[in-house]
C-alpha cells in the first residue's frame, strides 16, 4: 500500500514541485516588490520537501528526526525572536557554518558506514564523500571567521603575512593529493588529513579579507554552503538536496559575481582569498584637518530651500532604525515640491539589499529608490545630499588614494553635489576602518547625533518652516 501511494515517482514528482517553488522563490527575491511572494513560494517548497522526505519508506525511525527537529526549532525560534536586524549578516554567516559542518559530518558518517575498510563504496561515492567533506570544512571555518569579523569579535582589518598565497597554494595542492589518495585507498588517515587541511584553508582564505570586501566573502560562502549541500545530496542520493544545493550554490556565485563587479574586484582573487592584502592602515583619522558641523535646524533650512535632494542611507540608518523618520522627511520635502530621491550603493549596510529592505519597510515608493549606476550621474546637478549613516560607500579615497583598502571600489559620487550633510555620531570610521576624505571637503558638513534623532529633528524643523 505504502509503495503504491508513495512509489519513487511520487517522490520524484513532489521533489520536482518543491524545486520549481524554490526557483519561483529565488525569482521573487530578486525585487523588493515581489520578495514577500518569493518567500511564500520558498516556504511552500520547503514544507513539501520536508513533508515528503518524512514519508519516505527509507526512514526507519522518527525518534532522532523528531529530536533533531525539536532542538533545531527551539534554537531557531529563540534566535529569530532575539536577533536584531543589524545582526542578520553574522547570523547568516553562522548558519552557513552549520551547513558546512553538517556536510563534513554526513561525509564522515557515510564514509564510516560504506567506505571504511572493506566497505562497498565505489570511486564515485568516495569522490562525493571527499568533495562534501572538504567543501563543507572550508565553508565551516571560513564562515566562522566571517562571523567573527561581522560580529566585531575581531578587527575588520585584513590579516596578512609574507608568503600567504604560496602557503595557500601548497595547502590546496596537499588537500587535493590526500583527497585523491583517500578516493583510491579508502584511507581514514587521508580522509582526516584532507579535511583538516580544508578546515585550515577556510581560516586562511578569509583572514586576509578586509572589512570593505566582506560582502563578496559572505556571498561566496553562501555559494560554498550550497555546493556543500549539493555534495551531501550526492552522498545521500537525495535529488532534492542536489538541486536545492545547486540553486543556492549558483545563485550565491551569481551574487558574488555581481558584488565583485559592483566593487571592482576580481572574482578569481576572491575565491583565492587574495584581495585586500595591499590594505594599509591608510588614511588614519585626519589630524589637523578641519571639518564643519551643523545643527539639524540648519540642515532643514537648506533642504527646504533646495529643488533637488538625494538621500544616501548606509549601515548607520539600520543601527538607528531611522527609516521611518527618513520617510517623514521625504514626505515633507515631496509636499514642499522638492525633488527627493534615494541612492543605494550595492554594498551599503551589512548584507545585499539591506537598505532596500529597510526603505521598503517604511513604505518609501520604489520609484524614488535608485541603484548606484542609475543615479551617479545626478549628483553633480543636486543641491543637497543627505548622507544618513553611510560612510565607506561615499568615501572618495576609493577613487584617489591607492593605499586605501577601498581603492578601486565604485562609490556614490556625493562629493559632486553642491552641498553634502552627513549624519553620524562621531568621527569614527566606517566598516573598512579608514577615515573618510569626504568629511574634509569644502562642500561637506557633519551633523552629529543618532540618525533617528537627527531625522526626527529635521522633520520637525521642516514642518515649522
Ligand atoms: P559603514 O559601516 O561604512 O559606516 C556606517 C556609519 O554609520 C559609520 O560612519 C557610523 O559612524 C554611522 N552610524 C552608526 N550608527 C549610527 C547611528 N545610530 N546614527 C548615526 N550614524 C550611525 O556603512 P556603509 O553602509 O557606508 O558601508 C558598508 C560597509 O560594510 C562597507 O565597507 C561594506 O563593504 C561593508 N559590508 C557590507 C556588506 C553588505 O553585504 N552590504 C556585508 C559586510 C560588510 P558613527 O559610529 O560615528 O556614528
Amino acid at each position: 500500500m505504502q509503495n503504491l501511494l508513495f512509489g519513487s515517482n511520487f517522490f520524484a514528482a513532489m521533489y520536482l514541485v518543491a524545486t520549481v517553488l524554490f526557483i519561483f522563490g529565488l525569482k521573487g527575491l530578486s525585487s523588493p516588490k515581489t520578495a514577500l511572494r518569493g518567500n511564500a513560494f520558498s516556504m511552500m517548497g520547503m514544507a513539501i520537501a520536508v513533508g515528503v522526505t518524512l514519508l519516505n519508506p527509507e526512514v526507519r525511525s522518527y525518534t532522532w528526526i523528531v529530536a533533531g527537529l525539536a532542538a533545531g526549532a527551539v534554537v531557531g525560534v529563540t534566535v529569530a525572536l532575539k536577533i536584531q536586524m543589524t545582526a542578520m549578516p553574522q547570523l547568516v554567516a553562522a548558519l552557513h557554518s552549520f551547513v558546512g559542518l553538517s556536510a563534513v559530518l554526513v561525509a564522515a558518517g557515510t564514509y564510516y558506514t560504506h567506505g571504511a575498510a572493506g566497505g562497498e563504496a565505489d570511486a564515485v561515492l568516495m569522490t562525493e564523500i571527499a568533495a562534501g567533506s572538504f567543501i563543507g570544512a572550508l565553508t565551516f571555518t571560513g564562515s566562522l571567521i566571517a562571523f567573527a569579523k561581522l560580529q566585531e569579535l575581531m578587527g575588520s582589518a585584513p590579516l596578512v603575512f609574507r608568503g600567504q598565497h604560496w602557503l595557500n597554494l601548497a595547502l590546496g595542492l596537499a588537500m587535493l593529493a590526500f583527497g585523491g589518495h583517500f578516493i583510491a585507498t579508502h584511507s581514514m588517515v587521508s580522509f582526516w588529513i584532507m579535511t583538516g587541511i580544508a578546515f585550515l584553508l577556510g581560516f586562511l582564505l578569509v583572514l586576509p579579507i578586509g572589512g570593505a570586501d566582506m560582502p563578496v566573502v559572505v556571498s561566496m560562502l553562501n555559494s560554498y554552503s550550497g555546493w556543500a549541500a549539493a555534495a551531501t545530496g550526492f552522498t545521500l542520493s537525495n535529488n532534492l538536496l542536489i538541486t536545492t544545493g545547486a540553486l543556492v550554490g549558483s545563485s550565491g556565485a551569481i551574487l558574488s559575481y555581481i558584488m565583485c563587479k559592483a566593487m571592482n574586484r576580481s572574482f578569481i582573487s576572491v575565491i583565492l582569498g587574495g584581495f585586500g592584502v595591499e590594505a594599509s592602515a591608510a588614511a588614519a583619522a585626519g589630524p589637523g584637518k578641519a571639518i564643519k558641523s551643523a545643527s539639524a535646524e540648519d540642515v532643514a533650512f537648506m533642504l527646504g530651500n533646495s529643488s533637488k535632494v538625494i538621500i544616501v542611507p548606509g549601515y548607520g540608518m539600520a543601527v538607528a532604525q531611522a527609516q521611518h523618520a527618513i520617510k517623514e522627511v521625504f514626505e515633507i520635502l515631496h509636499e514642499k515640491g522638492v525633488e527627493c530621491k534615494f541612492a543605494i550603493h550595492p554594498v551599503a549596510g551589512r548584507m545585499p539589499g539591506h537598505m532596500n529592505v529597510l526603505l521598503a519597510e517604511s513604505d518609501i515608493p520604489y520609484d524614488v529608490v535608485f541603484e548606484m549606476d542609475e543615479i551617479n550621474g545626478d549628483f553633480s546637478s543636486t543641491d543637497v545630499v543627505l548622507v544618513i549613516g553611510a560612510n565607506d560607500v561615499v568615501n572618495p579615497a576609493a577613487k584617489t588614494d591607492k593605499t586605501s583598502p577601498l581603492y578601486g571600489m565604485p562609490i556614490l559620487d556625493c562629493y559632486k553635489a553642491k552641498q553634502i550633510f552627513v549624519s553620524k555620531r562621531s568621527m569614527k570610521p566606517g566598516y573598512a576602518g579608514v577615515d573618510n576624505a569626504l568629511f574634509y571637503y569644502d562642500n561637506c558638513t557633519l551633523v552629529f547625533g543618532d540618525a533617528k534623532v537627527t531625522c526626527e529633528k529635521l522633520a520637525g524643523a521642516l514642518r515649522e518652516e
